[in-house]
């Protein structure tokens, strides 16, 4: 079997409880992840640069630093028989130079090919995993060209940084390519045709250090304003087009020897065809549904496979609705919580971020029932009452 750390002496015997787990980046996947391995007697330490950040709030260890300083990091892995991230783009040398000080999960090299969005596509390419039509956008002078080989419209987003459609613009017509991604500032870009999706979808899984891998049922998930607003599970999926998302995601966290969680986000075309949207090799927001819905939640289960520990049972114990809970919600102050509180089938989850504004996601809500599309209608009747 192929170890995902190799060259790492770190990663011989499992690490287990009372031992510390290190997470760079203080936001609210650290808190969740933090929740899980507190509750199993692990010790948490985070590098933030804010103390009352959601994730920092829950560690034992706080580590002042911005994601791109070394000497912090270095400080948080001496402290941490394990560093994981709760972001992708913390830079992937920051995560080499941790190598000789601790175990190090996901590997450097992940992050690497995931936190450039070319990168990724080229990855995605030589592996012949399924995408939509991609190229790169090195200037602005090349973009009619670029338009007319993508087809338009298309989308532009920036090759590093971006989230939640931060960092993207549609271009309607070639000709107005160079206006268009005039918001981009010149950075460097990847145009991607524009998909005319039935929906989307995502697979969450993980990867153990064995390279046992355990998938979650599929997510179906509806973005709004490009930020992801319900996930619905189980997707409704023709049993072949559910084996080969499985297939693909699995074969991508295998492609990349990954250890840990990992969400592939895909496109569903014409009922059948799938493309690959994006890699997230962490624990999603697509998976929040498993804390709560689930024998083990990600972020259990990120904890397991960065530990070396064997995967838990990712058994839905029912259908359920997640919709997330954005900082536009508090423009007069904190919502009145009393409609999800007195909800018996409805779970309130708040990150506690000190600041709310528009697009933040501040917290979620799930809503278990029998039927998939009746926690859906709940969930965003319980949203509409926070309004
Ligand atoms: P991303 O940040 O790349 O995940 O994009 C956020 C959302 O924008 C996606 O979940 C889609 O709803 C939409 N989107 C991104 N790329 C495309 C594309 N190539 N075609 C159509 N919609 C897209």
């Amino acid at each position: 079997m192929v170890r995902s750390d190799v060259g790492n002496s770190f990663t011989e015997s499992p690490v287990l409880p009372g031992g510390t787990v290190g997470i760079i980046g203080g936001g609210q996947l650290a808190r969740m992840m933090a929740l899980a391995a507190r509750r199993m007697g692990y010790r948490i330490a985070v590098l933030d640069p804010s103390a009352d950040a959601s994730g920092s709030e829950l560690a034992h260890e706080w580590v002042q630093g911005g994601l791109d300083d070394v000497a912090a990091a270095k400080k948080l892995a001496a402290l941490s028989d394990v560093v994981t991230v709760d972001t992708e783009h913390v830079p992937a040398s920051l995560l080499a130079a941790l190598m000789d000080i601790t175990c190090v999960r996901p590997a450097p090299r992940v992050l690497e090919v995931v936190q450039d969005r070319w990168a990724q596509r080229t990855f995605l390419s030589e592996h012949e995993f399924p995408q939509p039509r991609v190229l790169r956008v090195d200037t602005a002078a090349d973009g009619r060209a670029v338009a007319e080989a993508i087809g338009v419209p298309c989308i532009v987003k920036t090759r590093r940084s971006g989230y939640d459609g931060k960092g993207q613009v549609r271009v309607e017509r070639a000709e107005d390519f160079a206006q268009g991604i005039a918001p981009l500032a010149g950075a460097p870009a990847v145009a991607e045709e524009f998909v005319p999706f039935d929906r989307e979808i995502s697979v969450v899984l993980a990867r153990a250090v064995d390279g046992e891998i355990r998938t979650y049922p599929i997510a179906h998930n509806e973005h709004r304003r490009h930020v992801l607003h319900t996930t619905v599970v189980p997707a409704t999926l023709p049993d072949a087009v559910a084996d080969e998302a499985i297939r693909i995601a699995s074969g991508i966290a295998h492609a990349l020897d990954h250890v840990g969680v990992m969400a592939v986000e895909m496109f569903v075309v014409n009922g059948e065809k799938l493309l690959v949207n994006e890699i997230a090799p962490r624990t999603h927001n697509s998976g929040h549904y498993t804390f709560g819905a689930c024998a083990t939640s990600q972020f259990e289960q990120h904890v397991r496979a960065i530990c070396g520990l064997t995967l838990g049972d990712t058994t839905l114990h029912s259908p359920v609705a997640m919709i997330n809970l954005l900082g536009d919600l508090w423009n007069d102050g904190p919502p009145d919580w009393r409609p999800i509180l007195a909800h018996p089938a409805a779970r309130l989850h708040l990150y506690e971020k000190k600041k709310a504004y528009p697009g933040r996601k501040m917290g979620h809500i799930l809503v278990q029932h029998q039927d998939p599309e009746q926690a859906r209608q709940e969930a965003e009747s319980l949203l509409e009452q926070l309004k």
